[in-house]
């Protein structure tokens, strides 16, 4: 049997700020280069297109094409390691193809086209490399489809939920029936699924590594001070934040500052996206803060007593299963479908592991990925200067806040309730679809165009 779409695709570690922008570029670059005798390139052109090229600069798009044109893989180069060579392709004008052979090539030519669509997806690149007789080594077209995730043009997509898995499922009615033939909660259901590419120690070590990045991105988000880079002057509020927070709450449980904590998590771990900084894509960069805040909601308020492993296991399993509908349904793309798309699946996903985790039955729990996500149909992604920072970053809390309220409101009902978390995926994909481009992370509409930059 092959694996669908699991834990470990809709999270995954990598570099900010954006899943779309960022982190898939550098995956095709890095794919491309793969491919080819790198030793052997003499030239290299890059082409963006669409959203890649109306935000490519803000969103450090064109950094992540020529790192991953080095070889360097987001989901384990580290921040330093970008720097270092970022500051390097500048000063030398030369990108190192696959790690070796040099090339004339920096920021300033790779090629944009913002007002072009490829016909897969507005976040299209096209990369071309010649060896020294002029010989084309390869020309490829790749798509950043949202959340990390890319296609290259003509070969297939990656398969949604509906590979052979034991409990196949892309709508949540399928996934609802799954559980209630089999008597097993969202979490096991998914967990069944994903014991198709692993075995359980490497699912739960695997699950509880992404926790441990999340918090690592929080306690990073926290340490740095200053401006966020880019040149909007936003300042950071994660480090003061968290010093107030430890002065009124040193044990860090005190019930009457839970939001204040969730806040803080959420500012943290987005702020340390905006940097480019590592963290946990959830399930895009844009809105990687929303699970972690909400997470650290269940750990450390609601269900408290119980171990972190068993809280966080079930709560990304659960989380996961949501995120399988949306990425099979609808997209998580704001360049496709807006922020509802980022924001507003996260708080889906987010709401429905905090239902599990405290005991929520499936159809609670589908109630409460409903409700999350109703209340954030429509929202559009309009990022000042193109940069994931405003509205970004007090997105994910607000929408983090949200999600709680979500989780509290399906499990104080039965699991009955009028409009389908099904009804609403599709309402969600149809409203992108009818969403202007001008809000779909052009930088064209919205606040990105009512605000002046600095
Ligand atoms: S507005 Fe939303 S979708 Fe757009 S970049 Fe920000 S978080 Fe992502």
């Amino acid at each position: 049997m092959t694996p669908g779409i699991g834990v470990f695709d809709l999270f995954t570690v990598g570099i900010g700020p954006s899943s779309s922008h960022t982190v898939g570029p550098m995956r095709a670059a890095a794919d491309f280069v793969s491919r080819i005798d790198a030793d052997a390139a003499n030239r290299v052109q890059v082409d963006l297109y669409g959203s890649l090229a109306a935000t490519g600069r803000g969103h450090g798009t064109l950094t992540a094409v020529l790192l991953g044109l080095e070889g360097l893989e987001p989901d384990v180069v580290l921040p330093a390691q970008v720097e270092e060579r970022t500051a390097a392709i500048a000063d030398e004008r030369r990108v190192r193809v696959g790690g070796t052979g040099e090339v004339p090539l920096c920021e300033d030519d790779v090629i944009l086209h913002p007002l072009t669509i490829l016909p897969g997806h507005t976040n299209g690149l096209r990369l071309r490399a010649w060896d020294a007789a002029d010989v084309l080594l390869d020309d490829a077209v790749y798509y950043s489809t949202g959340g990390g995730f890319i296609v290259r043009d003509g070969e297939q997509a990656q398969a949604a939920a509906t590979a052979s898995v034991p409990f196949p499922f892309e709508t949540a009615a399928e996934l609802l029936a799954h559980c209630d033939r089999e008597d097993l909660s969202m979490a096991e259901i998914q967990r069944r699924n994903e014991l198709v590419s692993r075995t359980g120690d490497e699912i739960d070590g695997g699950i509880l590594h992404l926790a441990d990045v999340m918090s690592e991105s929080v306690v990073s988000g926290a340490s740095r001070e200053g401006m966020l880079p880019g040149g909007l002057r936003v300042p950071r509020r994660a480090p003061a934040w968290r010093n107030r927070l430890r002065l009124d709450d040193p044990t860090g449980d005190d019930p009457a500052l839970w939001q204040e904590w969730v806040n803080f998590v959420a500012l943290a771990v987005n702020e340390e996206n905006a940097s480019g900084g590592r963290i946990v894509t959830a399930p895009t960069n844009g809105a990687a803060g929303i699970i972690p805040a909400v997470l650290h909601y269940a750990t450390h308020y609601a269900a408290k007593g119980r171990s972190r492993d068993e809280v966080v296991i079930p709560f990304l399993l659960t989380a996961a299963a949501i995120g399988v509908l949306y990425k099979a349904r609808a997209s998580i793309s704001g360049a496709e479908v807006g922020c509802q798309g980022e924001v507003g699946s996260a708080s889906s996903m987010a709401a429905a592991g905090l239902a599990e985790v405290l005991g929520g039955t499936p159809r609670q729990v589908e109630n409460a990925a409903e409700i999350a996500m109703e209340h954030n149909l429509g929202l559009t992604c309009d990022p000042i200067g193109g940069l994931v920072q405003i509205p970004c970053i007090e997105r994910n809390a607000i929408a983090a806040a949200k999600a709680i309220n979500a989780a509290k409101m399906a499990l104080w009902g039965d699991g009955t309730h009028r409009v389908s978390l099904d009804e609403v995926i599709v309402t969600m994909r149809e409203t992108g679809r009818d969403m202007s481009s001008k809000y779909k992370e052009t930088a064209l509409g919205g606040l990105a165009v009512s605000v002046v930059e600095c």
